[in-house]
């Protein structure tokens, strides 16, 4: 039989291309789980998606209430789940305020990574009942995220600190609107949010891979300079990101490419391997790469998993 894969935030960059590369190979059913239903039809149609090889279905990763209805109306179709990809994100650089999700939380770690947790602990039982050859959960992370990295060492730095802010639910009533209970900033959200992204990757692999078999990963598919996700940055800075990334750091990559990589995560009989950080080298030859100290850091992994549970009411 076909593959079952759902895709979140298929409806742009790289959740679209890679929904793209995996319908066209005509061995996968592909869920775009989407915010914007009108969006994301008009864009698998504007890709030139065809007809058959996808379904979309309703999910805003900015509302638990969302993301629970997401996983009932996923149950009702009676599709088995096979890959689960978590790919939508927010990154909000030149934001001066907060914002919030319909629970409270700081926007790009409530959808980023909170969104996600729920999303993937309840989908877990689902990927345990396939009968699949390889199931996956796959959850993109980034360079951005790796302190031990160029890209990573641009500040402000991802730091979790102590989670304080976190612990007290980032809503900035109690606590702070950032994970380590520091003044709110955008940028460093963002990466913030990649770190918890890792860390909850390699805390599944660590919980649930011997008992389940199921392959964990994560992966930096390369500087997607095209993407929406950029749109909230100043202008300037949208015309001279891609020129930049492709001729000084040479770590440009088209959507295409990147859609190309995760796909080959999700679909690749030699990718199996559980509890890795995917990159691509010059040659677009995958290889296990080493993350930065705080995102392998297994203490730290438990916290996030431990506070997270608490903040999604899983416990
Ligand atoms: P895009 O902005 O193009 O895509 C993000 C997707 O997430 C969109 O489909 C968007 O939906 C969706 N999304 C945002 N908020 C929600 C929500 N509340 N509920 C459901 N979906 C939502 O960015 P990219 O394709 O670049 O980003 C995809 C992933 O790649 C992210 O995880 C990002 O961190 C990662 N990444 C990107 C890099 C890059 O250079 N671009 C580098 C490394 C990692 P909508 O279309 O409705 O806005």
């Amino acid at each position: 039989r076909k593959g079952n894969v759902v895709i979140t935030g298929a409806s742009s960059g790289l959740g679209l291309a890679t929904a793209k590369a995996l319908g066209e190979t005509g061995k996968w059913n592909v869920v775009m789980a989407c915010r914007d239903f009108l969006k994301a039809e008009r864009a698998a149609k504007a890709a030139g998606m065809s007809e058959g090889s996808y379904k979309i279905m309703h999910l805003d990763l900015a509302s638990l209430e969302s993301v629970r209805q997401f996983v009932g109306n996923f149950r009702l179709s009676g599709m088995p789940l096979d890959v689960l990809v978590c790919n939508a994100a927010v990154y909000l650089p030149t934001a001066r305020e907060p914002t919030y999700t319909a629970d409270g939380f700081e926007m790009s770690v409530g959808i980023n990574h909170l969104g996600h947790f729920l999303l993937a602990r309840e989908l877990l039982e689902d990927l345990k009942a396939s009968d699949y050859p390889s199931t996956r959960l796959i959850i993109v992370g980034s360079i951005t995220g790796n302190t031990n990295t160029l890209a990573g060492n641009v500040p402000p730095k991802a730091n979790l600190g102590d989670m304080r802010g976190l612990a007290a639910g980032l809503n900035g009533v109690k606590g702070s609107t950032m994970i380590d209970g520091g003044e709110f900033d955008g940028a460093k959200a963002y990466k913030d949010s990649k770190v918890c992204n890792m860390l909850m990757m390699q805390e599944f692999h660590r919980r649930y891979h011997e008992e389940t078999g199921i392959t964990f990963a994560s992966l930096y598919p390369g500087c997607i300079a095209t993407t929406g996700l950029f749109r909230e940055h100043i202008p300037l800075f949208r015309l001279l990101f891609p020129p930049f990334q492709k001729y000084i750091t040479k770590g440009f990559v088209s959507e295409d490419e990147a859609g190309k990589r995760l796909a080959q995560v999700v679909s690749d009989p030699s990718l199996t391997k559980s509890g890795v950080y995917w990159s691509w080298n010059k040659n677009s030859a995958s290889f296990e790469n080493q993350l930065s100290e705080e995102a392998s850091d297994p203490e730290k992994a438990r916290r996030v998993w431990e506070i997270s549970e608490k903040l999604v009411g899983l416990v």
